[in-house]
């Protein structure tokens, strides 16, 4: 067996969601929609697997979707996008992740990210030979340090990981802050891997692909996640913008993990993707709700909660209810006594190198209203 995966535990979000199970409790650990995702997405993609769209797709995709991925990009930060090129389909934005990194990494290569990070990172990143520099960004503001950062690169860096919105932070990283990054990542001629899952998932902050900034077109490669703009999480439909020279060697990677991704499910998002304003408008609008809802909840209870712009998730400091508990602690004893699972902060950090905060957790609150408010009834009643 390979002795990195023995030893690499079962997923955060898996466990978490196991013990929602086992004691009954209301999810708001792993991230994904309590609804269902719009019904005409769904006709169209029910259509296309009666319209005979079930067998293997070109290796980049679909020409429609890829089509209307590139109109999408124009359509939102005027990025002019080839799409026999310089776009390419991925079952799911894990999978244009893995392939980002098989693709551009060599044993050895240095890989610059941000604490803290979504847990798939890591073991992905272990798994082709790179090392990891993590730099941390400071709560509760969630501020970035410019000289922290700087540290972190040198003549072995190869690339840097930017997520923004972040998960688990909610963090949307400011013209200014990708200012700073990009003068760093073309100081160090250095590839970034931009994870914009949840870029249509921001409340009143714009979100800038890195991309869009000055040189740094043909440096960036932007994931997206049909799966997050849909809220249909389980389609695992995702998709890379990129330079042509970087799509070429990318959909080698995907050739050889994949090959290509369910057709009907591709008809349909390209058909999502052309949803007009009013579509985008009310997804933000309706999360933006469930954000403050479940936040003035938790203040009520005594919580103190951090900055959320964007993303499903909302981070509360526990200092004031846990007692001796660390984070891990906390969250086992919400399930157990207040029926209510969220995801210890901790998870989202690299334990083997500084020991990580333990004194946050992160709510998930992309649930239904009723749902938000009978969990904040239960943890009133357990705290
Ligand atoms: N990146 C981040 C930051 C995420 O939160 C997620 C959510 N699971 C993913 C990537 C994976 O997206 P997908 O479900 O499209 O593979
Ligand atoms: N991205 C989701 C989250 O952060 C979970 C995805 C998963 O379970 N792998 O909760």
């Amino acid at each position: 067996f390979n002795s990195y995966l023995t030893e690499l535990p079962t997923t955060i979000f898996t466990l978490m969601s196991q013990l929602a199970v086992k004691h009954q409790a209301i999810n708001l650990g792993q991230g994904f929609p309590d609804t269902e995702g719009p019904s005409d997405i769904i006709d169209v993609a029910a259509e296309a697997l009666k319209d005979h769209k079930n067998q293997y797709a070109p290796l980049v995709g679909l020409p429609e979707l890829r089509e209307a991925i590139a109109r999408s990009n124009q359509r939102f930060y005027g990025l002019e996008i080839d799409p026999l090129t310089e776009v390419m389909v991925t079952s799911g934005a894990t999978e244009a992740l893995a392939a980002c990194f098989m693709a551009l990494i060599e044993p050895g290569d240095e890989v610059v990210l941000i604490e803290p990070l979504y847990d798939t990172y890591l073991p992905m990143l272990k798994m082709v030979g790179a090392i990891p520099k993590c730099v941390r960004l400071n709560p509760p503001d969630w501020k970035l340090s410019e000289e922290e950062l700087r540290k972190a690169f040198s003549s072995k860096t190869k690339a840097m990981i930017l997520n923004s919105p972040m998960n688990p932070s909610g963090k949307v990283f400011s013209y200014e802050e990708l200012e700073v990054i990009s003068r760093l990542v073309r100081e160090y001629d250095a590839f970034v891997v931009c994870d914009e899952v949840y870029e249509h998932l921001t409340f009143h902050v714009k979100h800038i692909p890195l991309m869009t900034l000055p040189e740094m077109r043909d440096r960036c490669v932007r994931i997206g996640s049909a799966g997050k703009s849909f809220s249909l999480t389980g389609w695992k439909v995702g998709y890379i913008t990129a330079s042509s020279a970087l799509i070429s060697v990318i959909a080698k990677a995907h050739q050889v993990l994949v090959f290509s991704t369910a057709p009907n499910l591709q008809r349909a998002v390209a058909y999502a993707l052309n949803k007009d304003d009013a579509y985008y408008q009310d997804l933000s609008t309706e999360l933006e709700k469930r954000r403050d809802f479940l936040r003035n909840g938790l203040h009520r209870l005594g919580f103190q909660t951090l900055p959320s712009d964007g993303s499903y998730f909302l981070v509360a400091d526990i200092s004031a209810h846990a007692g001796q508990k660390s984070d891990v602690e906390f969250a086992q004893w919400l399930v157990e006594h207040a029926g209510v699972a969220v995801i210890p902060v901790s998870a989202f950090y690299d334990a083997h190198e500084r020991q990580p905060p333990q004194n946050m957790i992160r709510f998930a609150f992309c649930k239904k209203m009723e749902v938000l408010e009978k969990a904040l009834k239960q943890m009133e009643k357990a705290l």
